[in-house]
């Protein structure tokens, strides 16, 4: 077992809606086992300038049911550099913290394991993004909340587009992921679903929304994600417009952007930040470091840090065959 007294955690990265509620279950599950938590404000460039929080009870309560995170998040280049990690285990010794829970996506596992590595920090890893894009767990915190904003965004397209016979280009996000994409087109009845993990050719596009809109539908709508190589809806929007065949289109495009990233988490992400937030500190104990605790088949499971930044988590390529068969 390791040696154990004061835990540190934080928030980075991109925020994502149930990082609260991880934050909530970190904190009381280190209290109930007679630790002391520091909590270390916006990411690594409040560690790397010592701020710091002295968390209890109450500093978590009634924070399970809101979006964004109570520590704030950041991006910090210094700590990319080997003298700013330096720094912040030299703030963190100061503080007397000997252990650490990261709530984030790739990037903050990476600096995560870089300060395991060359200060021997334990340090557990907590998958919080939006994208969905981490190997080793089923869903990442904050991606069924975001999926759900999406689906709900795209119903409300599809009313205005019934309205006008219109041809919709809705963007969603995931960076270079196409899990909100692929699902949020399916949950929401999507005729055509763009993705990063497939080829997308212009002329394929072109021909599929020309066949779409003979077909004398009411209205129809492309999911794209915000990483298809296409430049987003924005850019296939152009494409359109530039096309004399589509000059009697009625066209538009929207972006969803960061309304993806806020609001209330769902059941869903409150309950999976819970259990992941209480298996983080148990790893610890139980003398784990260096990995990301996820939810596999309904389990908890450890993946070493690297693994999950160094593979590509799989869409389920049945689920596009699907599309074909639904739209
Ligand atoms: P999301 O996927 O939601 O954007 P993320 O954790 O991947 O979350 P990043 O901005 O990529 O977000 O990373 C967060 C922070 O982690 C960075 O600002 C940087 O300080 C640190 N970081 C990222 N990559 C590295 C690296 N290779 N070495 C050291 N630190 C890193």
């Amino acid at each position: 077992m390791q040696d154990i007294q004061r835990l540190g955690v934080y928030t980075s990265g991109g925020d994502a809606p149930g990082m609260n509620a991880c934050l909530r279950a970190v904190v009381r599950t280190a209290l109930s086992n007679d630790l002391d938590v520091t909590g270390i404000r916006r990411g690594y460039e409040g560690m790397i300038e010592g701020d710091y929080v002295e968390m209890d009870r109450r500093s978590v309560s009634h924070i399970v049911q809101t979006g964004g995170t109570v520590l704030k998040s950041a991006r910090s280049e210094d700590f990319m550099h080997k003298e700013g990690r330096a720094r912040a285990a030299q703030q963190l010794r100061k503080a007397k913290i000997d252990a650490l829970v990261a709530i984030g996506g790739d990037g903050t596992f990476r600096g995560a394991s870089k300060l395991h590595e060359e200060h021997e920090f334990p340090v557990i890893g907590a998958p919080g993004t939006i994208d969905n894009d981490l190997y080793g767990t089923d869903a990442t915190i904050g991606y069924d909340t975001a999926l759900n904003t999406a689906i709900e965004n795209i119903d409300r397209v599809r009313d205005t587009a019934d309205a006008h016979n219109r041809l919709f280009l809705v963007e969603v996000m995931g960076r270079d992921a196409g899990f909100i994409a692929l699902n949020s087109g399916i949950g929401g009845g999507a005729e055509l679903i763009l993705i990063p993990e497939t080829i997308t050719e212009m002329d394929m596009v072109k021909e599929r929304i020309l066949s779409l809109m003979s077909a004398q539908r009411r209205s129809t709508i492309v999911v794209v994600a915000e990483g298809d190589e296409l430049g987003g809806a924005r850019g296939i929007e152009q494409a359109l417009r530039d096309d004399p065949e589509f000059s009697d289109i009625d066209l538009r495009s929207t972006i969803l952007g960061h309304t993806q990233r806020g609001g209330s988490p769902t059941a869903g992400d409150r309950v999976l930040a819970s259990r992941l937030g209480v298996a983080a500190v148990e790893a610890l104990l139980d003398g784990h470091s260096d990995v990301m605790v996820g939810l596999v088949n309904g389990e908890t499971k450890l993946t070493p840090l690297r693994n999950v930044y160094g593979r590509r988590k799989s869409i389920d390529y049945d689920l596009l065959k699907l599309t074909q068969i639904l739209s």
